[in-house]
C-alpha cells in the first residue's frame, strides 16, 4: 500500500530505549534531544531542515573501539574506511587524523580522500569497474593497493602499469560464495554477485599476477556485503581465505596481506550485533598464526550511529488506518528506508514529547513516490505540524546517497564535538539546483 517496509512492532524500541541506546544521545527535560552537549533544537533553528547532524565524538570513539579490539587481539591490522558510506572532507579530516587509511571506489573519492589528506599509500581502490583512466591516475599518485576484481581488470592494470613504468600493488579479490544473511541489495559475496574472482581460480591468477610485468601481487581481499549482523558468514568467509593464502604460500607465493573488507553491521532497531571484539576473535582465530598485515574496510559501523536527520512536520493528515505524519525530509535526502527497506529510530526532539502518550503513525516524506515512508506504524507521541524529529543512525549511507529528485535541494549539515557545533555544508541554494544546466540556442 505505502511501501514494503515491515510495520512497527510490539517488540520495536520505544524512543527512550532508543536514546539510550545511543552513548552521545540523551533527552534533557528542558532541552529536548541532545547530541554529545548541544540541544538539536538549537541547530534545527538556526538551519532550519532537512538537515544532518554528526557527532565527532561518536566518530571518535568507535574508531578507538574498532582499533582497540583488533590491538587486543594480536593482530597487525590497519583500518580504511570505506569512504562510501559518508564522504564528507570534515569526516574523512576526522578519521585520517585518528589514522585510518582509505578505501575508495571511484576517482571522485580516491581524490576526495587525498583531499582530506589521507596519504595515498594508505588508500586502496577497490570496484568492479575502475577504468584505465583511474587506475592510471591511482598509480601516477602512489596507491597502496588495487583490489583487483577480474583476470581482465588485471591484463588492463599490468599494461598501464608498464606503460607509466610503475608497479600496482594488487590484492585480489576473492568471491568467496557466502550468503551475508544481509539484504539482497547489499549482498556482495555470492557467486551471482557481480563483485570479486570465484575461490577456485585464485591460485592460478594470483601466479599470473606474480608473474607479469608491472604487477607486484601483496594478498588476497574480500568484501561479502554491508549491514551483517551475524559472524557466522564473517568466520565462513575468513575461512576461505586463509585456506587460500596456505595455498598460495605451499606453491611458493608471497601473500604478506588480506584485506577482510567491511560490513560489520549496526543495531539500528537495537538488535543483536557483533560487537568489535567479536570480529577481532573471528579475525584472530583465522589469521593469527599466518603472520599477516590484516586490512579491513569499516564504514557502515564507523559512521551510521554517529550522523541523524532533522525534519520538521509539514502536515498531518488521516489516512485509512493512522494519520499520515508528513516531514519536510523525503526520500532524495535518506533513501535507504525505500532502498533496502531499512528501519530507521525515529524520535521527537521535543522535550514535552516524552510526557504524552503515543499513537501509531505513518511517517512519510513529501516525495511523489508511494515508496518515500521512513516509518509504519511508530508509535510516537502527538506530533503537530511544526514539531521537530530526528532520524537516527543516518551517518552511513545517508547524506552520500541522496538526490535533488522532485527538484529538492541538498539538506544542509552539521558537526557537534562536545558543546560547540559547526556547519558543514549549508543547505543547496535553490538557484544551484539548474546553475549548471544549458539550453542550446536552437531551441
Ligand atoms: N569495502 C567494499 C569493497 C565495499 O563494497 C563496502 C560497501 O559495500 C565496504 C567496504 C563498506 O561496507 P560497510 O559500510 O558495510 O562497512
Amino acid at each position: 500500500m505505502h511501501g514494503s517496509l515491515p510495520p512497527d512492532t510490539a517488540a520495536d524500541p520505544t524512543p527512550a530505549e532508543l536514546i539510550a541506546g545511543r552513548p552521545f544521545l540523551s533527552r534533557s527535560a528542558i532541552d529536548g534531544l541532545v547530541l554529545e552537549g548541544v540541544p538539536l533544537a538549537a541547530i534545527a533553528a538556526a538551519l532550519g531542515t532537512p538537515t544532518y547532524v554528526y557527532s565527532a565524538s561518536t566518530i571518535r570513539a568507535r574508531y578507538a573501539a574498532l582499533a582497540s579490539a583488533l590491538d587486543g587481539a594480536g593482530l597487525a591490522a590497519h583500518i580504511h574506511y570505506a569512504v562510501k558510506a559518508n564522504d564528507h572532507l570534515a569526516v574523512l579530516h576526522l578519521l585520517g587524523r585518528l589514522g585510518a587509511g582509505a578505501d575508495v571506489v571511484s576517482q571522485g573519492e580516491f581524490f576526495r580522500a587525498l583531499a582530506a589528506g589521507i596519504a595515498p599509500e594508505r588508500i586502496v581502490f577497490s570496484g568492479v569497474g575502475k577504468t584505465e583512466e583511474e587506475l592510471a591516475q591511482a598509480l601516477t599518485a602512489g596507491i597502496g593497493q588495487i583490489n583487483v576484481e577480474s583476470a581482465e581488470e588485471l591484463r588492463a592494470l599490468a599494461r598501464v602499469a608498464q606503460r607509466l613504468g610503475r608497479t600496482a600493488p594488487v590484492a585480489l579479490r576473492v568471491n568467496p560464495d557466502i550468503d551475508a544473511r544481509t539484504h539482497a541489495k547489499i549482498t556482495t559475496g555470492l557467486a551471482q554477485n557481480k563483485f570479486g574472482i570465484p575461490a577456485a581460480e585464485i591460485p592460478a591468477l594470483y601466479a599470473e599476477a606474480a608473474a607479469l610485468p608491472g604487477i607486484a601481487p601483496v594478498g588476497l581481499a574480500l568484501h561479502i556485503g554491508s549491514q551483517v549482523l551475524s559472524l557466522a558468514p564473517f568466520r565462513e568467509s575468513f575461512a576461505v581465505l586463509a585456506r587460500l593464502v596456505r595455498e598460495l604460500r605451499a606453491a611458493g607465493l608471497a601473500v604478506p596481506r588480506v584485506d577482510c573488507g567491511g560490513g560489520l553491521g549496526v543495531p539500528y532497531r537495537n538488535e543483536p550485533a557483533p560487537t568489535p571484539d567479536a570480529l577481532a576473535g573471528a579475525l584472530a582465530g583465522a589469521f593469527r598464526s599466518l603472520d599477516l598485515d590484516l586490512l579491513l574496510e569499516p564504514g557502515r559501523w564507523l559512521l551510521a550511529p554517529a550522523g541523524l536527520l532533522l525534519a520538521t512536520v509539514v502536515r498531518v493528515k488521516p489516512g485509512p488506518e493512522r494519520p499520515f505524519v508528513v516531514l519536510d525530509a523525503g526520500m532524495n535526502d535518506l533513501i535507504r528506508p525505500a532502498l533496502y527497506d531499512a528501519w530507521h529510530g525515529i524520535v521527537p526532539l521535543a522535550a514535552a514529547s516524552a510526557a504524552s502518550e503515543p499513537q501509531p503513525i505513518d511517517i512519510v516524506g513529501p516525495v511523489c513516490e508511494s515508496a518515500d515512508v521512513f516509518g509504519l506504524a511508530r508509535a510516537l507521541p502527538p506530533l503537530a505540524p511544526g514539531a521537530r524529529v530526528a532520524i537516527l543512525d543516518a551517518g552511513a549511507y545517508g547524506s552520500v546517497m541522496s538526490s535533488p529528485y522532485n527538484a529538492r535541494p541538498r539538506a544542509a549539515e552539521a558537526m557537534v564535538e562536545g558543546e560547540r557545533w559547526a556547519l558543514i555544508r549549508p543547505r543547496q541554494a535553490l538557484a544551484d539546483l539548474w546553475a549548471d544546466e544549458q539550453v542550446p540556442d536552437w531551441l
